[in-house]
Parts: C-alpha cells; sequence; structure tokens
C-alpha cells in the first residue's frame, strides 16, 4: 500500500527536526508538521555536550557554529553567601558549601571534538535546525497543528492536521511524536501520568545589561551557566549568557511555593531573587527586556515511549526538571538512537512496537540515570557539590553533566550518591541529615 510520506513527525523543535534530519539524509521520506511559525520563543537555553555529536552527524554543526551563540565551556553552582551551617560540618568540608564548577574539557568525551558547547536563543537555534532538516529533503509544514492519529489499519498510520478551516489526513508507515510538553500522543493515547513527587514551577525573563562579573566566579568563567541556590528550599535560579548583553533568569520552585505567595509574577520573582542579595543588586542595574514567562506542570512520564506504528521522542517522551540542562541534549539523543530502529523497522517492513525495543531499552536507562540524578540533587543539594569536589567521584559527575547517560548501566558517582543519601536519610544525628530537602523520590531498581 502506497503512503504519502515513510514518517510523519508531529512538532518542529530540537527532537522532531533532529529525527527528520536523520531519517532524510538516510533516504527516507519525511514530513514534519509544525503547530507554530517559526521562529518562536521557547525556554531551554543552555546545551550540554551531548549535543555536539548529534549536530555533526546530521551536519547542523556548521550553522549552529555560524550563528554565534555564546560558548558554554563550563557550569558553576554559587550558595547563598551565609549558608546555615553548624561549626562540626564546616569542619568536614573541603570547599565552600553549596559552590562548585566544572569545565566540560577536564574529560573527553567520546563523539565530540570540542570542550564547549552553546547557550542559545531557542527561536534561533530552533529555526536553524528545522531549516536544515528542509535543505536534507524533509517537508517542513510550519503553521500546521496536528489533530490526531488513528491506528486502526494495521498497513499505515493516519495523521489527521488543521490546514486553515479544513482537516487533512496524511498517511504514513510511521509517526514520531516530538510535540515536546504538549505531548499530543500521550494525552491521545491517556498513557501520560504526572510526577508523584516533582511538581514545579519556573517563572523567566531575559535581561540585557547583567555585569556577569559581578556574579561569577571569576574573570573567565563569565559565560558559564550559573544555577545559584537560594535560601528557600528546593528553589534556584539559572543565569544563561543569551548574547554578550542579554541574560536569561529564571526561577524555579516548588509550584506549592508560588500558590502559596499569593503574589502575580513579578513580585514573585523579585520576592525569591531578593533572598540572594548579591544577585539582586546585580539584576537591579539591568534593563529586563521580556514579558515574564511561566512554566508550570511539567515534570510527568509516560507508559508507552513506543508502540505499533509510533515512538515518542524528546520531551513528548518525559521531561522531569531542567536543573541539569539536560532536556535538548536528551531531545536530540532520542532523535539519534531511534534512527536505527527506524530504519530497521523499514529494511523489515516491521513497524511493531516490539521493532523500537532497543531504542525503549536505551532511553528509557538514559532517563531514568537523569531522573535519578537529579532526585539526589533535590533530595540534599549539598552532596552534589561535595562529589563535583571529591577527586574520586570529579569525572563521573562531569560526564552526567556532560549528557553522556545512555551507554550503560547506572554511573558509580550515582550509584555512591544514592547509597550516601540514604545512610543520611537513615541517621537523624548525620551531619548531613539537616540539608535533607522536601522531594524524595523512591530509589527505582538499576
Ligand atoms: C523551566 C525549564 C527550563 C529549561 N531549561 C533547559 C535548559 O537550560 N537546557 C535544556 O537543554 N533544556 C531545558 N529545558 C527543556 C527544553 O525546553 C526541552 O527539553 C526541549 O525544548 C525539548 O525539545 P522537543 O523538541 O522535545 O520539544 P519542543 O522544543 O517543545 O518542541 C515541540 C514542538 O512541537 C510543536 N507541537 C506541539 N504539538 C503539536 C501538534 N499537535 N501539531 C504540530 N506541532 C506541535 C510545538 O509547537 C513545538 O514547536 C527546560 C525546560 C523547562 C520547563
Amino acid at each position: 500500500m502506497s503512503v504519502d510520506y515513510d514518517v510523519v513527525i508531529v512538532g518542529g523543535g530540537p527532537a522532531g527536526s533532529t529525527a527528520a534530519a536523520y531519517l532524510a539524509k538516510a533516504g527516507l521520506s519525511v514530513a514534519v508538521f509544525e503547530g507554530d511559525n517559526f521562529p518562536r520563543p521557547h525556554v531551554g537555553e543552555s546545551l550540554v555536550p551531548a549535543t555536539t555529536r548529534c549536530l555533526l552527524e546530521t551536519g547542523a554543526m556548521e550553522k549552529v557554529e555560524a550563528a554565534g551563540f555564546p560558548k558554554k565551556y563550563g557550569a558553576a553552582w554559587t550558595a547563598a553567601t551565609s549558608p546555615n551551617i553548624n561549626a562540626d560540618l564546616a569542619a568536614t568540608l573541603t570547599h565552600e558549601l553549596g559552590t562548585a564548577d566544572i569545565l566540560f574539557k577536564e574529560r573527553d568525551q567520546p563523539g565530540t571534538d570540542r570542550d564547549y558547547t552553546f547557550h542559545v536563543d531557542r527561536s534561533k537555534f530552533d529555526l536553524i535546525l528545522l531549516k536544515h532538516a528542509e535543505s536534507l529533503g524533509a517537508k517542513v509544514f510550519q503553521g500546521i497543528r496536528v489533530l490526531r492519529a488513528d491506528f486502526d489499519d494495521p498497513e499505515q498510520v493516519t495523521v489527521t492536521a488543521r490546514m486553515g478551516r479544513h482537516e487533512v489526513g496524511v498517511t504514513a508507515k510511521l509517526v514520531i511524536d516530538a510535540s515536546g510538553r504538549q505531548t499530543f500522543l500521550g494525552r491521545q493515547l491517556g498513557t501520560k501520568e504526572s510526577d508523584p513527587v516533582f511538581d514545579q514551577y519556573a517563572i523567566h525573563t531575559w535581561f540585557e545589561g547583567l555585569d556577569r562579573s559581578e556574579v561569577a566566579n571569576s574573570p573567565e568563567k563569565v559565560d558559564y551557566i550559573y544555577i545559584h541556590f537560594l535560601p528557600i528550599t528546593d528553589t534556584w535560579v539559572w543565569q544563561i549568557p543569551i548574547t554578550d548583553t542579554v541574560t536569561s533568569i529564571g526561577v524555579v520552585t516548588q509550584k506549592k511555593q508560588f500558590a502559596e505567595a499569593n503574589l502575580d509574577r513579578e513580585a514573585f520573582f523579585w520576592k525569591f531573587v531578593e533572598s540572594r542579595p548579591d544577585l539582586a543588586a546585580a539584576l537591579k542595574k539591568t534593563k529586563r527586556v521580556t514579558d515574564f514567562k511561566v512554566e508550570a506542570d511539567y515534570s510527568y512520564a509516560m507508559k508507552e515511549i513506543c508502540g505499533d506504528r509510533y515512538v515518542l521522542i524528546g520531551d513528548a517522551a518525559r521531561f522531569v526538571d531542567p536543573i541539569f540542562s539536560s532536556g535538548v541534549s536528551v531531545a536530540l539523543n532520542s532523535a539519534r538512537l531511534v534512527t536505527d530502529d527506524i530504519l530497521k523497522a523499514f529494511a523489515n517492513d516491521d513497524f511493531s512496537k516490539a521493532s523500537f525495543a532497543t531504542y525503549e531499552k536505551t532511553i528509557r536507562n538514559g532517563v531514568r540515570n537523569w531522573y535519578e540524578f537529579i532526585s539526589v540533587y533535590y533530595r540534599l543539594n549539598i552532596l552534589f557539590t561535595t562529589f563535583v569536589a571529591d577527586p574520586r567521584y570529579r569525572l563521573d559527575v562531569i560526564k552526567m553533566l556532560q549528557g553522556e547517560m545512555y551507554d550503560g548501566g547506572k554511573p558509580e558517582a550515582l550509584r555512591v550518591m544514592q547509597e550516601t543519601v540514604a545512610a543520611v536519610e537513615a541517621d537523624p544525628t548525620h551531619l548531613w541529615h539537616p540539608h535533607l530537602g522536601n522531594l524524595r523520590v523512591a530509589p527505582v531498581d538499576a
């Protein structure tokens, strides 16, 4: 039976456009339906180096480099200036509590040929990737929202999209859901599950004229991503360079904190930022250049990430929390990892769920590692900075921060971190016990 396209992709964000690039490059006919018209703004501006391999393999790297995005060589975590710790704990620490920084070049990374990644204005970055997919032969339809996918016919999937006032059906052998947090298929199939622990909330905006050296650990680190811990439970601020003069700032906290504060967005943002007077003072000298934007209810998983004639990639498959800037990397790597299974499915003319088993196993392993790493961070964040400072674990932690999560089981540093958290939880007299956070995640079996 002939179909309109081999593959239809719902969503033209980083996941969809990267999948389109890989598949078009491999010779499949691919259509991407993107509901918005690009360029459009998007949260998620700081990349990790695990994106490099995908950008190189699809050939998009040259265009990304040419765009002149700020280069990201490392990441830093800062603490409120007077952390509330007792003298016994202070005596055990080899670093300033809650602070850390890393350089990506400290660890060689397979598949990457440079010691930096990028901070990106997503309106530009996503447009580059989408246009790149188009240049490789993918048909891209912007401003076209997909309404449903019909799997009744065992030989094909029919995707219905809204085109102006009409609905149009398009057939394919396979549909890829890359619809991001709109989770097109998860909603249609009823397979989406809110995360039982994380219920995060973020409020963010761009500022012009922040003197990043005022809040940097040292002059050569001004263009790192900064994660500023606030002296408020489970709450932190991101600082991401967008251009030489524009900086993205976002507050991430538990959603209930926003509800309890009962303030408007702007008042809430400043109330929280002012808990770090150093950061607030630097920001007060700048000019805000975008409206405050909110992201809420964003932590969820899917019961199924593949099935007969469909696969889910990027945020459409899962999203937890942005603390380690993992999202775009998961989007690109899920596109990379699913490509092998899709090409085999076409070779065997078999699009059953079982054909995507390797992808499912690998991506579930990767995102479980991310999830556990994030969970440990929230449960005991001084442990995270302590492990970064510990020479026994530093490279393993950097490996995770580079986004290398898919090549096997659980990273050793993560295993030890989980054991340490369990020991601290079990011992109320442990010096770290008072520093346990509220978000408690049951350990997941390896
Ligand atoms: C507060 C916050 C901060 C973050 N910070 C970072 C960060 O610093 N670094 C990082 O890497 N990640 C970060 N992320 C995550 C990042 O935003 C996502 O992981 C990333 O954008 C996922 O890419 P994607 O292609 O899967 O989805 P998206 O980028 O969301 O793209 C999905 C696309 O699908 C389209 N679409 C949706 N439904 C339909 C439909 N029915 N029909 C047609 N088109 C449709 C949408 O218009 C959209 O363009 C952050 C996320 C949050 C919530």
